[in-house]
């Protein structure tokens, strides 16, 4: 609905003589999605929330020329009594931390001036003028920074591979993986739209750390709005010399091109990605040799994922020990997670590790609608888990989610009331992978799709109880026996739902007794 606003209020200006005084400025999006679309009036910060073209003429005259803000019209939380408080107040924001969404629905996506002016290209020029590569890594590495794209392997460490591992090569790649493909992932997509310039300064620091001078960006080309941000950052830090030949007059060269993906959920898995940059059919390969020494055309190459890259400028800049001091023992910094599914706040939030479920489901997210109560919430997408009300509690980073077998994923939290069926969840994510397989090897390909005619039976009422166990024994050879983490993860859905909500298995087997 945003363009329509837009339309209006610039249609209200010109009537009103406001154009050369009011700046309309279009973000990305400021996380509380559940309530847009959403128009903040500065200086004030005064929060307009579900904004209605009927409501534009009002906020023109009482606020934009009177001074005084449409109460009403406010977002209603934000609104005590003749107070007007500040969005941090709320209970959507107080408990966040914005780090990787820091830009986000603050700044015009589409005007490298408004990045510099919040710090932007500060952290490559820092590095570029008093930092060696090794001093960047090692700052990565105490930072405690794990990659956010899913598996946590520390960044510090994969950069630190890729400097050393073939000290003599000829060319060197640093790759990102915007491919985010997760059903009800969108923590990439947004930092992309919001805040383009990030990961390409990000990029750059890191091409310097290894000593790369090219870097790839393969996005989904289902994200329109992206890759037209990113077209128009890309050409826009050439233009201002963040990116091309002698960066900050110094003699380090880096470039960034874009690559489209067609689709295929498979290749957000590395090495298919990178399969798929070099114009092949999208597979993942064997590993050993892993992309650090032999990646992107044989070379050493680093991939991580947008919201990885969006922490690093913030890490130089302010330090490793400032981003070691948020999360927990062995995760640190925040967590940007997609929040949706049976919740009142839908949105993207941004919270330290280590924050609980309980935090993120009853406080930011405003619990479940409707009265109904919390049943599951599933991490991780098609590779993670159920998380019932028993873990409600538990600081949410990466070792605790395994430890009750989810993961992190990407950052996809969707909530489940007592009115889903498990079954049909675990059926759902199943079919997800079925369809997903690239069908290079036959556990993955073949496996899930007998566990999913398992669990078409069963869910059609007829299956017996000998099932629950074949799903069981074929869900461990896949994991065991497929190549790639896609293959190894798929039945995570299946099995943890039928360790929390076995009972509800039951209850569709046909000889229950
Ligand atoms: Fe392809 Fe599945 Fe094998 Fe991965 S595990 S290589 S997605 S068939």
């Amino acid at each position: 609905g945003s363009p329509k606003i837009i339309e209006e209020l610039e249609k209200e200006f010109a009537e009103k003589g406001l154009t050369d005084k009011v700046q309309i400025v279009k973000t990305g999006c400021f996380g509380l999605c559940e309530r847009g679309p959403i128009m903040i009036v500065y200086p004030e910060g005064s929060f307009y929330s579900r904004v209605k073209v009927e409501e534009i003429s009002r906020i023109v005259d009482e606020h934009l020329i009177g001074g005084t803000p449409v109460k009403e019209f406010l977002y209603e939380e934000t609104v005590a009594g003749d107070e007007i408080k500040a969005l941090d107040d709320t209970s959507f924001y107080k408990n966040q931390k914005r780090v990787a969404l820091r830009n986000c629905g603050v700044i015009n996506p589409e005007n490298i001036n408004e990045y510099i002016g919040r710090d932007g290209y500060e952290a490559l020029g820092k590095v570029l003028t008093t930092m060696t590569p090794e001093d960047v890594i090692q700052t990565i590495l105490d930072s405690g920074l794990r990659g956010r794209g899913g598996g946590g392997f520390p960044t510090g460490m994969k950069w630190k591979l890729a400097r050393n591992i073939v000290p003599d090569a000829d060319q060197k790649y640093v790759c990102c993986n915007a491919d985010e493909g997760d059903p009800g992932a969108f923590m990439d997509r947004s930092v992309l739209e919001g805040d383009p310039h990030v990961v390409l300064e990000a990029m750059a620091i890191a091409g310097y750390a290894i000593g790369a001078t090219q870097g790839y960006i393969y996005v989904r080309a289902e994200y329109p709005i992206a890759v037209e941000r990113l077209n128009i950052a890309i050409k826009q830090a050439r233009e201002t010399g963040m990116l091309g030949k002698n960066i900050f007059g110094t003699d380090f060269c880096f470039d960034i091109d874009l690559r489209l993906g067609a689709g295929a959920f498979v290749c957000g898995e590395e090495t298919a990605l990178m399969t798929s940059i070099e114009g092949n059919r999208g597979e993942p390969r064997p590993r050993p040799p892993f992309p650090a020494e032999k990646g992107l055309f044989q070379k050493p190459t680093i991939l991580n994922n947008v919201e990885t890259y969006a922490n690093i400028p913030q890490i130089i800049l302010n330090g490793a020990e400032w981003f070691a001091s948020m999360g927990t023992e062995k995760s640190k910094g925040t967590k940007v997670f997609a929040l949706g599914g049976k919740i009142k706040n839908t949105g993207l939030v941004e919270v330290p590790m280590g924050t609980t479920l309980r935090t993120v489901i009853e406080e930011i997210g405003g619990g479940i609608p409707n009265g109904k109560k919390f049943k599951a919430a599933q991490t991780g997408g098609p590779s993670g888990g159920c998380i019932d009300p028993s873990n409600f509690d538990i600081p949410i980073d990466y070792d605790n989610l395994i430890g009750i077998g989810s993961m992190m994923g990407s950052g996809g939290l969707i909530v489940m009331d007592e009115d889903n069926c498990m079954v049909d969840i675990a059926k759902f994510f199943l079919e997800f992978t079925v369809d997903e397989s690239c069908g290079k090897c036959t556990p993955c390909r073949i496996g899930t799709k007998r566990m999913w005619e398992i669990l078409d039976r069963i869910t059609k009422g007829k299956g017996n109880l000998e099932d629950l166990d074949k799903l069981e024994e074929l869900a461990y050879h896949i994991k065991a026996n497929s190549l790639c983490g896609l293959g190894q993860t798929a039945p995570n859905p299946v099995l943890s739902t039928l360790r929390c909500f076995r009972d509800e298995y039951i209850a569709h087997v046909v000889d229950k007794k």
